[in-house]
């Protein structure tokens, strides 16, 4: 019936989907544990109409052009430039730190000083990580450091990670940026934007093809087993190509423990105004136990009566029912664990893992997109198309 099958309909999933069934001509079947398609991407209008991102915020930003293009295929834009605001003690200011940053936290003397040390030290433009700041011999300029780590990072990583501030790896901490420049903008990709009609619309209009099955509420391991070396599916041998994007210790029943993760509660609030907190996305850095809140109609552009936000709540992953994996813990343990869950599957030539939890890594949307390209592309014995390049 089939010639490929891929588990998951999320970014991963859809992509190597289409490009099987559209440049590969072949017969995929999709098979999706949830409700519904675009995996954490999965957009929808709550009950006041409002189009909020069940998962979490999500902002299509790159530099590929092949990504970029790729998607374009199948959606319009809505373009912006993505801000973001720290929360300090009630005041906000933009970050990442940039001079504009400076200028608000340092009175006009000092800061405009520091304003030319910076640029003679480092050059206009460069995104200075704050290690480099603290061997910097000028006591100063260390300041800036000293205030990036305790405002801005110290209180967020630690909400976000769980971790101690002697848990939190100091590689980490020397590489949160200053950004010597007065762009306010979050990312410096050329593309930042979302879909014009959201991005479950992009992702139906992925897999609408017609060699494409897409089943729902369907547990793929109910489905497929892997044992001496062959991938069975409903019992039968399979000798297609098989992509996995699911959590890889949950494809073997755990048995060397669970990959750890952090998860997220989301608590979603809506208000009879026009407007909230007048930014798509408020960190709070010093205070409360969420670590943001994040404002949709200033993401999607959405012109409706109304307002709603999210909080989002770190915390522990688990593995209980209805419990989502967001973040892989790397350290040394959990890739020593993942990497004995994946030579359990060495030996099957077919058996693909590709995505966020498969591969137990955490990728933005368009790195995960270009994988998925670069897969089909090895799967279908072509080199990259002649898009292919960053902008
Ligand atoms: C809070 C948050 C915010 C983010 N914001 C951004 C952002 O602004 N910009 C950006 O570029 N990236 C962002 N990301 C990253 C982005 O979410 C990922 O790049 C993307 O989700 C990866 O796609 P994926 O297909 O690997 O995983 P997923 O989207 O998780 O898709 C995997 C799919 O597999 C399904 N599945 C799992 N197991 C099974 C099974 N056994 N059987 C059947 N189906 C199964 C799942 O239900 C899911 O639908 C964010 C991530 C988080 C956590």
């Amino acid at each position: 019936m089939y010639d490929s099958i891929v588990i998951g309909a999320g970014v991963a999933g859809s992509v190597i989907a289409r490009e099987l069934a559209e440049r590969g001509n072949r017969r995929v079947l999709v098979l999706e544990k949830r409700g519904h398609i675009a995996g954490n991407c999965y957009d929808c209008p709550d009950e006041h109409g409002v189009l909020i991102h069940l998962y979490g915020p999500h902002i299509f930003h790159t530099s590929i052009r092949r990504v970029r293009e790729y998607f374009s295929r199948f959606t319009q834009w809505y373009d912006f430039g993505h801000k973001v605001v720290a929360n300090v003690h009630g005041r906000l200011i933009p970050v990442p730190f940039n001079l504009n940053t400076l200028h608000m936290v340092y009175e006009k003397e000092k800061a405009d000083r520091l304003e030319r040390l910076l640029t003679e030290a480092f050059g206009e433009g460069s995104r200075v990580p704050i290690l480099k700041l603290r061997e910097y011999p000028d006591r100063e300029i260390q300041e800036i450091a000293d205030y990036v780590y305790e405002n801005i990072f110290l209180h967020y990583t630690m909400k976000q990670w769980g971790q101690t501030p002697e848990e939190i790896d100091p590689a980490v901490t020397g590489r949160v940026p200053v950004v010597i420049s007065r762009d306010d903008r979050y990312f410096q990709d050329p593309w930042q934007s979302v879909p014009q009609e959201g991005f479950t619309e992009m992702f139906r209009h992925m897999l609408d093809h017609e060699k494409i099955e897409v089943r729902l509420n369907t547990d793929a391991r109910d489905q497929i087993e892997i044992r001496d070396g062959m991938v069975y599916v409903e019992g039968s041998p399979f000798c297609g190509d098989v992509v996995y994007t699911g959590p890889l210790d949950e494809l073997f029943g755990c048995r060397f423990g669970r990959l750890p993760y952090r998860s997220l509660d989301f608590a979603f609030e809506h208000y009879d105004a026009q407007d909230y907190q007048g930014h798509s996305v408020v960190n709070y850095t010093v205070s409360e136990d969420y670590t943001r809140i994040t404002e949709f109609k200033h993401l999607t552009g959405q012109k409706i009566d109304g307002t709603t936000i999210v909080k989002e709540y770190p915390k522990a992953y688990e593995g209980g029912e209805g419990e989502i994996p967001y973040y892989a813990i790397s350290n040394p343990a959990n890739e020593a664990l993942y990497k004995r869950y994946r030579e359990l599957t060495a030996p099957l030539e077919k058996f693909h893992l590709l995505g966020r939890l498969a591969e137990y890594k955490y990728y933005n949307i368009d790195a995960m997109a270009e994988r998925a390209l670069a897969l089909a592309d090895k799967l279908l014995g072509e080199t990259p198309g002649a898009t292919g390049g960053r902008a």
